[in-house]
């Protein structure tokens, strides 16, 4: 079981999360707790961090921003405790929670799982704080933010769970963010492949990591929510959104003679920006000196569009990168203009990212048509396109994001009656 940061967030709401916890002991499972810092607590600790110096070490900002899980670990603890459970604490170093130093976005390696079995085994609950863990030489990290998702998915892994319920503030993953368009629909299930594409285009409801971690240890996902009563049904009643593999889900399609939608949802990232580099020479190896020095400092290009001015030898090239990123790929290009040989360099951060995402894209054509149409009809421009198997996004103004994601949400079908 895994709470989030809203969930955690006060005496009252944790008590909450212990009653749900409890009841789930109650029904027979021995239980594993991941948790959350209390909503808004991370932001405050980087904000100390950031103030502390800019150029802070990323070894110490982890010692910093690990701490408010160890927190709320504790006070679970305490509150199931007080309703008679047999509960404690695990923090990172003690299980241990073995990870890489790559400080601030560290991956999981190994969980030592003995002792917490055995704990568990003797009727004990066991707390664990998310997002941290610790490298070989026993400094503490950070697995990047939204992490305590993965470090769910992980113990579930380590555990071998029968299931990893994520709860949350919604009650499971929806169409699209269910906070911008009111007429999402909640999905009874997603598969992995969709999840992924889903998270790694905007939808923070799991952490990226997390599914792709999940999809390779074949960890049962759920999402639910953690805003509900004692009269609730049961997480074993898959109440949520279950995350299955495609197998699984033709399997029940078929059982239950269902259509299922072509598009299974939609997602808008707002945390990129677009750069053109203006006349470059259109000649074998001029590409490569623009992105070989990005990728070298490790800066992750996502869209790329080049266009051919046929008649003089020279092409625009056009892409993106995170917003975090634009500077430092400003002054790399800057300090490359000569080997590159560009004109004119053209940023712009006002942009944002729509994708829709299905499995049922490979079997059917027209998909990327209708997007283009629906948001050609309100008159949404389209400045780049990138597609790939089950997913084609599309850059647009910013400021016309969430238009953008109600039309198409509205053309694929998708509105909740
Ligand atoms: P937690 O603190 O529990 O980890 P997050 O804020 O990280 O919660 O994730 C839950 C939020 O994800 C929801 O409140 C919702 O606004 C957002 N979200 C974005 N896309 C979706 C989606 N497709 N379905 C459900 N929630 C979504
Ligand atoms: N508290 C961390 C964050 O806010 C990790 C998490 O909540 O998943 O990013
Ligand atoms: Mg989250």
């Amino acid at each position: 079981m895994k709470f989030g940061g809203t969930s955690m967030a006060g005496t009252e709401r944790i008590r909450r999360v212990a009653r749900i916890v409890q009841r789930q002991q109650a029904a027979g499972h021995e239980v594993a707790v991941v948790v959350s810092a209390m909503a808004g607590e991370t932001d405050r600790l980087v904000n100390f961090c950031r103030e502390a110096n800019p150029l802070y070490d990323p070894a110490e900002y982890d010692v910093v921003v690990a701490s408010g899980e160890q927190v709320t670990s504790g006070l679970l603890a305490m509150h199931l405790q007080a309703l008679g459970c047999k509960a404690r604490s695990w923090l990172g170093w003690q299980l241990p929670v073995r990870t890489d130093d790559a400080h601030a976005k560290a991956r999981i390696e190994t969980i030592d799982s003995e002792a917490l079995l055995a704990s568990m085994a003797a009727g004990e609950i066991a707390v664990i704080p998310g997002f941290q863990g610790l490298t070989a030489d026993n400094r503490v990290t950070t697995l990047g933010r939204g992490g305590s998702d993965t470090s769910a998915v992980a113990v579930a892994a380590a555990v071998k769970a029968d299931r990893c319920d994520i709860y949350t503030d919604v009650d499971g993953v929806y169409t699209t963010d269910p906070r911008i368009v009111a007429k999402a629909r909640k999905l009874k299930n997603v598969t992995f492949e969709e999840m992924l594409e889903l998270a790694s285009v905007g939808s923070k409801v799991l952490q990226t990591r997390s599914v792709s971690l999940a999809m390779k240890e074949c960890v049962r996902v759920q999402v639910l929510s953690s805003f509900i009563d004692d009269d609730a049904p049961p997480a074993d009643s898959i109440p949520g959104t279950m995350i299955v593999s495609e197998d699984e889900l033709i399997g029940e399609l078929e059982g239950l003679e269902m259509e299922r939608q072509l598009i299974t949802g939609i997602a808008a990232d707002k945390n990129d920006a677009k750069v053109t580099l203006t006349r470059i020479a259109d000649r074998p190896g001029a590409v490569a000196t623009i992105f070989g020095p990005l990728a070298e400092a490790n800066i992750n290009v996502d869209m790329i569009i080049q266009n051919v001015a046929k008649d003089k030898g020279e092409t625009d090239v056009t892409f993106t990168v995170p917003q975090a990123d634009l500077a430092r790929t400003q002054a790399l290009l800057e300090e490359q203009k000569d080997t590159i040989g560009w004109y004119r360099m053209i940023a712009d951060s006002k942009v944002a990212k729509i994708s829709v995402v299905g499995v049922g894209m490979r079997s059917h054509a027209g998909v990327a048509g209708t997007m283009f149409k629906a948001l050609a009809d309100r008159g949404i421009n389209i400045q780049a396109i990138s597609t790939s198997e089950i997913k084609v996004s599309v850059l647009i103004d910013e400021d016309e994001t969430e238009l953008a994601v109600r039309v198409l949400h509205t053309a694929y079908g998708l509105d909740a009656a």
